[in-house]
């Protein structure tokens, strides 16, 4: 379908069913020109908490549909696609999760929001790569902690904070992609340049980088960070934003292992989302995130904590 035409349908179903778009950073750009909201995903739960439409449409992966739909049991919430799942919530499993569990009776468990609205039932704190900090920290210190489902978060935590964890062994393959010879080599030619990176990234890419954060984190580094030339180790799609905010500083996308079209790293899940199946989804009101109320207001439980905290 021609692009201008779905464009302004959005648009108008919008307007006539009093809906929002909600839409992560790593959406397409066509996804991102058209959301009412882009943010990460402190943010966005944050927008779907405070939002006063009837329906939301989440262009993100489904756990952050389910997030929104925790919080917001009286509205509406679409989502583009049910494939767009997330290697950290997939490799979860809730009954897996539970024997794990069980194996550290007297521990708080502090889950990542990328898990299943199951994994969030089980959990006593839910966090952000926007907030771990600030939630790990507000554990008495002689609690012992799991956390769950990316080990490379976990294990930054577990240097950030000095507390000892029992890690989850999950991880992002995007932010896992990331390859630092190709990192280095890019340096080597461009000495001036600052590393930003994301938690999820695994230890020696932590190491190699100038500042570490979150996804609003790292664009608040570059606007503010007076240097001129970036490279940015996190979902590519986040360039999209920053290239409007700072059009004349150099961003340069962190290149991953494999010799991709880009190289860079793109998520598959979050790319699954068109401009077209938003289109469909807010037309059709399908798929639509539903959630049984036993599981929705256990799940709240912890994410309900985190926005306390944050
Ligand atoms: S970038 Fe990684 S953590 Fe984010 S949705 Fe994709 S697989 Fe999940």
């Amino acid at each position: 379908m021609d692009k201008t035409f779905l464009m302004q349908e959005i648009l108008r179903l919008k307007q006539e069913k009093n809906a929002v778009i909600l839409a992560h950073y790593y959406q397409n750009e066509d996804i991102q020109e058209i959301a009412d909201f882009i943010g990460d995903s402190l943010e966005l739960a944050k927008k779907a908490q405070n939002t006063d439409a009837a329906i939301i449409v989440f262009s993100g992966v489904l756990f952050m549909a389910e997030t929104a739909k925790i919080l917001n049991p009286n509205k509406k919430v679409l989502f583009p696609d049910w494939e767009a799942g997330c290697s950290l919530a997939d490799g979860c499993d809730p009954k897996d999760f539970k024997t794990f569990k069980a194996q550290y009776p007297d521990h708080v468990i502090v889950t990542y929001i990328n898990c299943s609205a199951e994994i969030k039932t089980m959990s006593d704190l839910v966090c952000t790569s926007a907030n771990a900090k600030k939630i790990i920290n507000s554990i008495p210190e002689n609690k012992k902690i799991i956390f769950a489902p990316d080990q490379n978060l976990g294990k930054y935590l577990q240097k950030e904070t000095q507390r000892e964890m029992v890690l989850w062994k999950g991880s992002c393959v995007v932010h896992e992609a990331f390859s630092l010879e190709k990192l280095i080599e890019i340096y080597t030619k461009n000495p001036t340049a600052k590393i930003a990176a994301h938690p999820e990234s695994e230890t020696h890419i932590l190491k190699a980088a100038h500042y570490i954060g979150s996804t609003s984190g790292i664009i608040n580094f570059i606007k503010t960070d007076p240097s001129e030339i970036f490279i940015v180790a996190t979902e590519a799609g986040i360039l999209h934003e920053l290239s409007k905010a700072v059009p004349k500083k150099t961003l340069i996308p962190a290149p991953s292992k494999e010799d991709n079209t880009c190289a860079c790293s793109e998520c598959a899940f979050m790319k699954v989302n068109t401009l077209e199946k938003l289109y469909l989804c807010l037309k059709n009101e399908s798929p639509e995130m539903l959630l049984s109320e036993e599981l929705r207001k256990e799940a709240l439980k912890p994410i309900e904590k985190m926005l306390q905290l944050s």
